[in-house]
């Protein structure tokens, strides 16, 4: 009998209850470089124990089960408050690139070292001229006999340096129109020609690198999906990086609940107090929509994200403002400050989300192109 997704869900809980000690803090959706080494190690444990890829095959080192499964592996490591996957990147976008259109031989090499932990994914899409408007991208990949030759520059590559392998989205035909001529590849980061240079970030971290390839020679048989056609790949697998509403839900309670701790034992001045409430009603009509929205990924995600990550920036400020003058030179609350803005980029800009919200949600005209 197939184990329910209740039953899974009391099984994890129980799991994570005696296990959640092993696991580093919950880093979000990708493993910063300082905690790779525990993020493996707690991902091999999830593995060895049952709990990575439940909606994969078998065959495949998954468990077979449902997406609603995962969904409940993945609230029930939020309410513990541990990461439920190594990072984001192998998981949903490498693992559901090649499962979606790779050979069976790149699924035979990819998708068990994948949940264990073996393959570590980096994510190569960006370039200095390409981030919201990915298609400009310029790397190029040159066919060449059996192989590619790849030329470019890659930018803001989160943990490139502690990872083995990389999705990589470059340039095959320069003639035809843009989003028409790129394709998919996977790529090993330990390939001759490929130079990983760590970024200094204004917090004094490095969790991003660039990543330059000079005559790279990548063997074809790492091509994703068609020649040509590798923005329907990247856009398929993106689509898949939304959908955790339900976790979301979890984590934003969390948030709200730390908010509102903002005010106790300090003596807030009347208008931080009022931006605290403006902060706290938001937040709570963020959750009643995802709480109404359900488990399914949706273009209305693009308003959770957007909501989210702005309350979150705003959240960091009043922090700042509230520890004063003091907050501007070191501590938590600097460093908080100095990386909100980040939330408000990564996986698609708080201006690229209002134009899609604008255009799909709300029936606006198109921006032009
Ligand atoms: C924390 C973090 C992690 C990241 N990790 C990775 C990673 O692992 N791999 C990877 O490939 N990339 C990664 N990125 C890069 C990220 O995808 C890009 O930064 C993002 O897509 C924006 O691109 P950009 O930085 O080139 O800015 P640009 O696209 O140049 O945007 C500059 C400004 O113009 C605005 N803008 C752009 N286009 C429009 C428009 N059409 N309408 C209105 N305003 C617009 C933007 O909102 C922004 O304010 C990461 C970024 C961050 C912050």
């Amino acid at each position: 009998m197939t184990e329910t997704v209740e039953e899974l869900r009391s099984r994890a809980a129980a799991w994570l209850a005696t296990n959640r000690q092993h696991a580093p803090r919950d880093y979000g959706a990708i493993c910063p470089p300082d905690l790779v080494n525990e993020g493996v190690a707690w991902q091999r444990l999830i593995y060895n124990n049952g709990f990575a890829g439940l909606h994969w095959p078998t065959e495949h080192g998954g468990q077979g089960l449902t997406p609603a499964h995962h969904g409940a592996w993945v609230e029930e490591c939020a309410k513990a408050g541990v990461p439920p996957v190594l990072n984001m990147v192998g998981l949903v976008l490498a693992g559901g690139a090649v499962m979606t259109f790779g050979t069976d031989e790149l699924k035979q090499q990819h998708l068990r070292s994948t949940l264990s932990a073996e393959h570590v994914w980096c994510q190569l899409f960006s370039e200095p001229g390409a981030g919201s408007d990915l298609g400009s991208l310029s790397t190029r990949a040159d066919r060449d006999g059996d192989r590619f030759i790849i030329n470019g520059q890659k930018v803001w590559c989160s943990g490139g340096r502690c990872s083995n392998w990389g999705i990589l989205m470059a340039r095959t035909d320069f003639n035809a129109k843009k989003h028409e001529g790129i394709s998919f590849f996977l790529i090993p980061m330990d390939l001759p020609g490929i130079d990983v240079r760590p970024l200094k970030q204004m917090t004094g971290e490095s969790e991003f690198d660039e990543v330059f390839f000079t005559d790279v020679e990548l063997p074809a048989e790492y091509l994703i999906g068609p020649l040509n056609g590798g923005w329907g790949v990247g856009m398929a697998v993106l689509t898949n990086e939304r959908g955790h509403i339900g976790a979301s839900v979890i984590g934003l309670e969390r948030r709200l609940e730390s908010m509102a701790s903002l005010g106790r034992g300090v003596g807030l001045l009347p208008s931080q107090r009022q931006e605290l409430a403006a902060l706290l009603s938001k937040g709570t009509a963020y959750k009643a929509m995802a709480l109404t929205q359900g488990p399914v990924a949706s273009t209305a995600s693009s308003l959770m994200k957007l909501g989210i990550t702005e309350m979150m920036f705003g959240v960091a400020m009043l922090r700042g403002d509230i520890s004063g003058a003091n907050a501007m030179l070191d501590g938590p609350d600097a460093v908080g400050m100095m990386s909100a803005p980040g939330g408000r980029i990564a996986g698609g800009t708080s201006q690229v989300q209002r134009n899609i919200i604008g255009e799909r949600l709300l029936g606006l005209p198109r921006e032009p192109k």
